[in-house]
């Protein structure tokens, strides 16, 4: 991220306009400059520590330990039913997703404390497996919405936005750039989208919202080879360098411009291996036979919860 005085913490500004006498920013000469306060706000990070969750009375996930640096990439895989879409809409906070036991810190604050709402102005993004439709509302003034939320955490609602010029030019800009057309964002927020269609419009929410954090869950799927790639490049573009990404992913074709640095394997709920990018590619091209034999526990408490699931 380019640093210029306006996109510094107001913390650091503050004490920027406490030593007056330097009529111009010269960071190299001057002493005052509260590069440690700089660096710990550059920063971020995203910790899961011992992490518990029950749908109702069932447990899913089993003690899951995860830290996320930002400017990393962690790839998330696992056969079906493991519980990492459960890992996502647990660290959204969706109610429906009971912590009980453990804890998930953002940079240090207790993220289970706070409401999905607050979450998100935090910096905290997911694009979900299936996302909502939102019929009446269209995709333009919900971005405007959002926006202005995460780039002005304190706003009570009912407050200004940011001004519609302004906003109309980074949207345009930020669409020009994911190729999309511009009609898109005149439509009602994934109402009739198809697949790819609501694929995207999660691309275009995460260039808009820049979050500190995103969880990915697969942004694949449904997907063609073609649009998958273009995806993968889009996601590149916005930068996954300047955010946290956890990508839940069974396509490699997504992570080919996005190699994660990790690579963990869910099974029954826990995090039973955690690798490099080698173990995503391992894992796309043989499957999860390995992996289902070395965890026998794991394994039969994923078909436990695979078993309750049909039962239901
Ligand atoms: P994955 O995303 O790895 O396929 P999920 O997190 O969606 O796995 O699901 C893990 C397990 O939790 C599954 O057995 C699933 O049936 C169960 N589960 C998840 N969400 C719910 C829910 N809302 N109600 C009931 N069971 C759920
Ligand atoms: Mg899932």
């Amino acid at each position: 991220m380019e640093i210029t005085v306006a996109n510094l913490p107001r913390r650091v500004n503050r004490r920027i306009r406490q030593t007056k006498r330097h009529r111009y920013l010269d960071t190299t000469h001057n002493d005052s400059f509260p590069f440690e306060l700089l660096q710990s706000s550059m920063t971020h990070v995203l910790q899961i520590k011992n992490l518990h969750v029950s749908v109702g009375d069932k447990p899913i996930l089993r003690g899951v330990n995860l830290t996320l640096n930002h400017g990393e990439t962690h790839a998330l895989m696992g056969p079906n039913g493991s519980g990492k879409s459960t890992l996502g809409l647990a660290i959204m906070g969706h109610p429906g997703y009971d912590v009980t036991d453990g804890s998930i810190t953002l940079d240090g604050e207790d993220v289970l404390a706070m409401s999905p709402d607050e979450r998100a102005r935090a910096g905290i993004f997911m694009a979900f497996q299936r996302p909502m439709a939102v019929p009446g509302v269209k995709m333009a003034d919900f971005l405007r919405h959002a926006t202005t939320n995460v780039r002005r955490p304190d706003r009570k609602e009912g407050e200004e936005l940011i001004p519609m010029r302004e906003f109309r030019k980074e949207l345009k800009e930020k669409m020009a750039h994911l190729r999309m057309d511009e009609e898109f964002a005149r439509r009602y927020v994934n109402d009739g989208f198809s697949g790819g269609e609501m694929k995207r419009a999660e691309i275009l929410q995460l260039a808009m919202l820049q979050p500190k954090f995103a969880v990915l869950d697969e942004t694949d799927s449904g997907l063609d080879a073609d649009a998958v790639r273009l995806a993968s490049e889009s996601i590149a573009e916005i930068g996954h360098q300047k955010m946290g990404l956890l990508i839940i992913t069974h396509h490699d074709k997504l992570l080919e411009h996005n190699p994660p640095q990790y690579t963990h394997v869910m099974l029954g709920g826990r995090l039973v291996e955690t690798g490099g990018s080698e173990l995503a590619e391992e894992l796309h091209r043989h499957g999860y036979d390995r992996i289902r034999k070395a965890y026998p526990e794991a394994e039969a408490a994923n078909q436990e919860m695979l078993a309750e699931e049909t039962a239901v």
